[in-house]
């Protein structure tokens, strides 16, 4: 590793630029962090409405989250276990659920012991097939696409494997609010001498021999002698859409399909806070609902006695309707909440104080929620994961090979691993 004091730029200020930029300027770099925002963070965003901490995008920590739950001891941030039970309504009655059933188990052994990968859909058709296994397909189908926002018919069965059956740690959710933790790691990126320049939108990186250029948009060119890209995956997409995204000049033909190749799905998040929490008379230690209805997850405070309830709809099902009005969202939420309930619109209307929409598909500097894993992810990462040149690095959620896909703790482990890697390469 060589002494020298290198100028590095990080393309995004998630928590994936935070923590490479961190490591680098602490190991005496000069690091510039170009972020697009207002504020860095990027997806995770705590907000207050009424007086309560709404998160707009993560929320929960898993308990085998090593980075993550590394961090918030350090930062001394309080996080509570999420701990509460889990019910399914069904034909106008809630009953408490088991995510291990023996069918289940079946699922994840066959899941596990799959030589070649397929595609979940194609995997469910051929070793669950018929009518006799319509429910499980249909669970399996709903979990893949809601939990990890996956298009069946292209997520791979392998890398579902490995993460299903991770899920058992158990899970934490931070009061104060998720970007706490972006608070602090910032502190720590300044105090150590980095610099962060909001509103600075990376809009090509032109690279030679000699350097780095980036054009950053209302700003002169910035020239660095290395560069970690963290951006989410749409913005680096050069086969899927016409909205604008991060040029390369040269784009090395042999990782043309590369960020393609990683999948990418979407949310809507239906917030609602209430007078009073009328669910805890029927269930009173309710963490998640499972629901028949259009927004079929919801989820409490537990233990946290607060009288709001968060609404989930993802993967294919969000992306359908994610240009809808708000009012439209507000609207199945009702409607879902009232069958399993058994209270009519009426009532629940006149219980509710307020409610917020997020939909992540139009976020514009993420245009989604978060990746899932293909069949050909996991070759087109391990590509991703060899710099360009020894001399531009990608990072972030969508960059991570590990048991978290998708998660803070995948952006933060690949934030490290690629400044790691970008000091080895000096
Ligand atoms: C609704 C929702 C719920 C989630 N729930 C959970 C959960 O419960 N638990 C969990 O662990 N994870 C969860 N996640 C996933 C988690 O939030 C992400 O994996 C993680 O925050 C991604 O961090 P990142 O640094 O990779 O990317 P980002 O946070 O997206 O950071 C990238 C940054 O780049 C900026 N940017 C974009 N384009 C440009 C450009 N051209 N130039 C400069 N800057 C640019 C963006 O503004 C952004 O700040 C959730 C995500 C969502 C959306």
């Amino acid at each position: 590793m060589s002494s020298v004091k290198n100028t590095i730029g990080i393309a995004g200020a998630g928590i994936a630029g935070l923590s490479a930029g961190i490591l680098l300027q602490q190991a005496g770099h000069a690091v510039h962090i170009f972020e697009s925002g207002l504020v860095s963070g990027g997806r995770i965003q705590s907000r207050w409405m009424h007086g309560y901490l709404v998160e707009a995008g993560p929320e929960f920590i898993h308990g085998n989250a090593r980075e993550t739950i590394r961090l918030l001891k350090k930062y001394k941030i309080p996080f509570v276990p999420a701990n509460g039970k889990m019910y399914s309504a069904f034909e106008g009655r809630i009953l408490e659920t088991n995510d291990r059933s023996e069918t289940w188990d079946q699922l994840l052994d066959q899941m596990k012991n799959l030589e070649k990968d397929l595609p979940f859909g194609e995997f469910l058709l051929k070793y669950f097939p018929g009518t006799a296994h319509e429910e499980l397909r249909e669970s399996a189908t709903g979990f893949a696409e809601g939990f990890d926002l996956a298009d069946t018919r292209t997520a791979s069965t392998q890398a579902l494997a490995v993460e299903w059956q991770s899920e058992d740690s158990g899970q934490f959710r931070i009061p104060g609010g998720y970007d706490t933790l972006v608070r602090f790691m910032e502190d720590e990126f300044i105090s150590a001498g980095g610099k962060i320049w909001f509103q600075h939108m990376v809009e090509s990186v032109n690279w030679t021999s000699k350097d780095i250029r980036l054009e950053v948009n209302k700003h002169p060119p910035y020239t660095v002698d290395k560069l970690i890209v963290t951006l989410p995956v749409p913005m680096l997409n050069h086969s899927a859409t016409n909205l604008p995204r991060l040029l390369f000049n040269p784009f090395p033909e042999e990782q043309l399909n590369t960020f393609a190749q990683i999948g990418y799905g979407t949310v809507v998040k239906l917030v609602m806070i209430w007078k009073s929490a009328f669910w805890k008379t029927p269930i009173p230690d309710a963490q998640f609902i499972f629901s028949e209805g259009f927004i079929p997850t919801w989820w409490t405070q537990y233990p946290l006695d607060l009288p709001l309830l968060t609404g989930w709809l993802g993967g294919p099902a969000a992306e359908n309707v994610s240009e809808k009005p708000d009012e439209f969202f507000l609207d199945r939420g009702l409607e879902t909440l009232s069958d399993v309930f058994s209270i009519p619109v009426s009532e629940l209307k006149n219980e509710l104080v307020d409610f917020r929409v997020f939909s992540w598909k139009k976020e514009t500097w993420s245009r989604g929620a978060y990746s899932f894993p293909t069949v050909q992810s996991h070759q087109a990462r391990i590509f991703s994961l060899k710099s360009w040149d020894r001399r531009i690095y990608f990072a972030g959620e969508a960059f991570y090979e590990g048991l978290h896909p998708g998660t803070v703790e995948a952006a933060l482990v690949s934030g490290i691993d690629r400044a790691r890697q970008l000091l080895a390469e000096m």
